[in-house]
């Protein structure tokens, strides 16, 4: 087996991944970070993201498994006392292939078009205060935003800075995108839905700059800004973020256990 390795650059990260490499080569694993078939994040969410867009060419190719430094993510599920138990079951067990929707982001400037992948989300934010767009939904206005920004939301980015803003927990076996507002400015002159909308596989939004503003877009934890931003066109991916399963790892356990705090016995999970 062909794998890359990732960590967080922590003390504890590192030491984790010097043995993974010495479990994996025991195994006659290869470490491959050009090829690999397998990509193991060692760190937190934060370093699957990194870990996502550093093998985002081979993402048709490469399985996921995140390892956790910290407490549980919702990408990584692996425990740093579990290396040993997870190195032999990679060498033994075929893991459950689990597929999760991606956000596509085609980026209109003065310059072409620029295409992203999100996995968790994308946000639009004004750099100089307000921002104002215009929302359109399958080509058609929807509503003209004003306020601190949007976040476009993968499934699994539901659980992530959509939550903050009051968006809804989103199950990734639903492909859709989420557009959940930030403090939008609603009076008798300004108007926007107020709830987050949901749009399916099969629908897009454009969000469409009104002014000469200078933007920033987040891509995950990627940051860019930009003067030129004409429009955005957002939709779910044909292509999707694969995560090697070794046993289950249920979205609602790892919802209960992050926001409400409580784990069920070793058994269930
Ligand atoms: P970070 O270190 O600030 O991490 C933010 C937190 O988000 C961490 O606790 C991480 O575990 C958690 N997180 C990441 N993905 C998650 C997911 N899918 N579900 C639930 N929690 C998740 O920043 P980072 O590590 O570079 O991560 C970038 C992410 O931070 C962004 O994708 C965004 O979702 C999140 N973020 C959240 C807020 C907010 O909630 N107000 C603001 C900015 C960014």
């Amino acid at each position: 087996m062909k794998y890359a390795l990732l960590d967080r650059g922590d003390k504890l990260s590192e030491q984790l991944a010097g043995r993974f490499h010495q479990l994996a080569a025991d195994k006659g694993f290869v470490h491959d970070s050009e090829s690999p078939e397998m990509v193991i994040s060692i760190g937190g969410d934060g370093t699957l993201l990194h870990a996502f867009h550093t093998f985002l060419h081979r993402i048709q190719e490469v399985a996921f498994i995140g390892v956790h430094t910290g407490h549980l993510g919702f990408y990584a599920d692996w425990q740093a006392n579990e290396l040993d138990e997870l190195v032999e079951l990679m060498a033994t067990a075929s893991p459950k292939r689990i597929l999760y929707p991606l956000a596509q982001i085609e980026v209109e400037t003065s310059e072409g078009s620029i295409s992203y992948l999100a996995l968790n989300e994308f946000t639009l934010k004004g750099v100089d205060g307000t921002l104002v767009a215009q929302i359109n939904v399958n080509d058609e206005m929807f509503e003209m935003f004003r306020g601190d920004g949007i976040v476009i939301s993968t499934p699994t980015g539901s659980t992530a800075y959509n939550k903050s803003v009051g968006g809804a927990i989103i199950h990734p076996s639903i492909p859709s995108l989420q557009i959940a507002e930030i403090a939008s400015i609603n009076n008798r002159v300004y108007r926007t839905l107020g709830s987050s909308v949901i749009l399916p596989q099969h629908h897009h939004c454009d969000i469409i700059s009104r002014k000469e503003q200078r933007l920033v877009l987040n891509i995950d934890h990627l940051n860019i800004q930009r003067d030129d931003i004409q429009a955005i066109r957002c939709s779910v991916s044909s292509s999707q973020i694969c995560f090697a399963r070794y046993r289950p790892f249920p979205f609602w356990n790892r919802v209960r256990e992050a926001f409400l705090g409580y784990d069920l016995t070793e058994g269930e999970r």
